[in-house]
């Protein structure tokens, strides 16, 4: 039998999420924030592709199926396309995915897809020109939305949209996302904003997912989707639709029963939890697959138990422990 990452509470850690680089062509309002002022520079900003592939082939011997390139913005790794290449040729890898901003999907998304990317996940917090930029400090949005068409045309499907909801930004356009879901085959996902490294005036942006399906069932009655989505995502449609809505409650709810995840850091570093501060280095295994595999046995040991609740957002983000910004940990 092969081995399995099973966690002390009975957890099967089977997604692995890849974050190749720090660096970002985009500068969003809500990842990078925190990173004014406070931030220290922790560790380097990208791995390389001998260390993508050594920490791939070391997470599908331990029965890992599942990874997704991240970042940072993914795409502008040099040698992504190289990293996608050899990540699609390991064996017990089912499923090789990437999360991007878009910028540069337009351009790439066919050569994505020849060296083996199965599927995508584009961020889309506005379908307005202006606030898209207001919101990613510089972005156009008439660029994200080609590289969405060619990404479709390139079969990288199904193409997921991730709006995080960030309040008194983009709420008001929350009912305009879930129209499109009404005549395109999108799955649109909505996110809850997690305020990182110490946002102190979080609650100020703060949005709430239940008043998104209030928002949803305005339009039409929302149908539920039954199934294991392999994440916290639960999926709806409104009646008819062809496309989907997903809904993922980072604050509101919990969701760490599900959590079937490792992470690990453009620094090099294992992260066993999204929120907890603890890394484990990686750097002592690159030059033995055994040690490697050892750092992810030690990772199961520091999951944090599932049964420990937070009675509203405010409580959980009071848990908060990370010392590094989105782009340092790779969403
Ligand atoms: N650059 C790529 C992208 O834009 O998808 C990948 C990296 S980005 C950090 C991955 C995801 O994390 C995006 O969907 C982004 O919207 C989400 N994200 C970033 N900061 C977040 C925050 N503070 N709260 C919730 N989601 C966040």
């Amino acid at each position: 039998m092969p081995e399995k990452l099973i966690d002390p509470y009975g957890r099967v850690i089977n997604y692995l999420r890849l974050s190749v680089t720090e660096h970002c062509n985009l500068n969003c309002v809500y990842c990078r924030a925190g990173q004014e002022g406070s931030q220290v520079a922790i560790g380097k900003k990208f791995l390389t592709m001998e260390e993508c592939i050594a920490i791939a082939e070391a997470a599908a011997e331990l029965g890992m199926t599942r990874i997704r390139l991240t970042g940072g913005e993914p795409l502008v790794h040099p040698d992504i396309l190289e990293i996608i290449s050899r990540l699609s040729r390991i064996s017990g890898i089912k499923d090789l995915s990437l999360s991007t901003n878009a910028v540069l999907l337009e351009s790439m998304a066919f050569k994505l897809a020849k060296a083996g990317l199965k599927r995508i996940n584009v961020s889309l917090d506005s379908l307005d020109e202006n606030n898209y930029r207001r919101i990613t400090g510089g972005g156009e949005l008439s660029r994200t939305l080609k590289g969405i068409e060619k990404a479709l045309q390139a079969g990288l499907i199904p193409v997921k949209i991730n709006v995080v909801l960030y309040k008194g930004i983009n709420d008001h356009e929350i009912g305009k996302f879930i129209e499109r879901t009404l005549t395109e085959e999108l799955d649109v996902r909505f996110i809850e904003y997690m305020p990182f490294l110490g946002i102190d005036n979080w609650q100020q942006h703060y949005f709430s997912l239940d008043k998104v399906r209030e928002t949803a069932t305005t339009i039409a009655p929302l149908v539920p989707i039954r199934g294991d989505h392999g994440g916290p995502a639960k999926y709806y449609r409104l009646e008819g639709a062809p496309g989907k809505i997903g809904f993922i409650p980072t604050l509101s709810r919990h969701i760490c029963s599900v959590c079937n995840r490792f992470r690990v850091t453009p620094a090099a570093t294992l992260k066993p939890c999204l929120f907890s501060a603890d890394e484990i280095d990686l750097t002592p295994g690159f030059s033995d697959k055994e040690i490697l595999k050892e750092k992810f046995r030690e990772a199961l040991k520091l999951k944090p138990d599932p049964k420990k609740v937070y009675s509203s957002p405010h409580e959980r983000v009071k848990q908060f422990q990370t010392k590094r910004s989105m782009t340092q940990i790779g969403g």
